[in-house]
């Protein structure tokens, strides 16, 4: 799999399981030039990881069935994921929290209740990092 060509819709897999926050995060980003997949749970988010190329994970902490740090972990070992850029949602603010998503191998991290600005800011800047 390679880079998605640098004109096409920038895609985003959005992991999280509580429906309202789901939709608020596509509501916000999505328009002609971003795309927002969503998945329910961390099984889910891992197959549709796997499924197609993304240029940016969100993915919750606390998730039913697999966990997001398990399933971050899992994308940061294979080869077709590990360079998506993948950002933690998290409610914990605890340091020892950010260290494991770190060690994980998350590329940074979110804290709910997150303003939309900040999902923005992050999809503009990657999105200026992949026009390069
Ligand atoms: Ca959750």
């Amino acid at each position: 799999m390679g880079d998605s060509p640098p004109d096409g819709p920038f895609a985003i897999l959005l992991v999280e399981d509580e429906p309202v926050i789901r939709e608020l995060v596509r509501t916000m980003l999505s328009d002609g030039e971003v795309q927002v997949e969503c998945a329910a749970n961390g099984a889910e988010g891992l197959k549709l990881a796997r499924s197609r190329k993304f240029d940016l994970i969100l993915l919750d902490v606390v998730l039913p069935q697999l966990d997001g740090i398990t399933v971050c972990r899992m994308l940061k070992s294979e080869p077709s994921t590990a360079s998506v850029p993948l950002y933690m949602l998290t409610a914990k603010t605890k340091k020892s929290d950010v260290e494991v998503a770190t060690r994980a191998g998350a590329n940074g991290y979110i804290v709910k209740p997150f303003r939309g600005s900040e999902l923005m800011d992050l999809v503009e800047r990657l999105r200026r990092e992949r026009r390069g």
